[in-house]
């Protein structure tokens, strides 16, 4: 079987943090893409497992050695996955990177076999009173990111695959499906 490099977006409070995580958990031939970063490293984050931290001087020698998959500016730093790190993994292991819309066409572009899911909440309903219930963000920022799930979600058909999240169980195993579905392709 070979290995897959999949892209996993969704709007913030579909869990799809939790899916990858538990994926990676339960499956030995499975890692999640370490990101490259501008930004400094917040406590207890270390060099190589959460992201490498790099120099914008760093970073922008990267970029002009066209070694990111996708690259991306968020809050006055840089963010990217290098596609040294994922070609490098894939030889032994399947590859997921949590990266947004944008990110995940652009590594399209670039990595044509790159899988592409989308986590979607069962209804915008249920999306809010998760983010409600999380009590992290303001009702305005909730309204925000609302507004950028219709925006996500107006893009799902260029995605391979969308997962409702409804049933956790369910769809984590739809998610495991669709690593082997692909691994078999290739
Ligand atoms: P944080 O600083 O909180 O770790 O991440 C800030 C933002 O950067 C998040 O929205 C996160 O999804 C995004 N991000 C992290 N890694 C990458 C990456 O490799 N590429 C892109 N395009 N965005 C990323």
């Amino acid at each position: 079987m070979g290995h897959v490099l999949m892209a996993v977006s969704g709007p913030s409070g579909v869990g799809k943090g939790t899916l990858v995580k538990t994926i990676i958990k339960r499956r030995d031939d499975v890692v999640e893409s370490v990101s490259c970063t501008t930004r400094a490293p917040r406590d207890g984050e270390v060099n190589g497992k959460h992201y490498f931290f790099l120099s914008h001087e760093e970073f922008q020698r990267r970029i002009d050695e066209d070694d990111f998959l996708e690259y991306d500016e968020h809050f006055g730093n840089y963010y990217g996955t290098p596609k040294s790190f994922v070609r490098e993994t894939l030889k032994t292991k399947s590859v997921i990177m949590e990266i947004d819309v944008v990110g995940s066409l652009n590594a399209k572009k670039v990595f044509p076999e790159c899988v592409l899911v989308m986590i979607a909440p069962p209804s915008l309903e249920e999306l809010k009173r998760r983010l409600i219930g999380r009590n992290t963000e303001t009702i305005e920022q909730i309204e925000n990111r609302l507004a950028r799930l219709e925006y996500e979600l107006s893009h799902s058909e260029v995605y391979d695959h969308v997962i409702i999240n409804d049933d956790f169980e369910t769809a984590l195993a739809e998610m495991s499906r669709i690593l082997d579905e692909h691994a078999r392709e290739e």
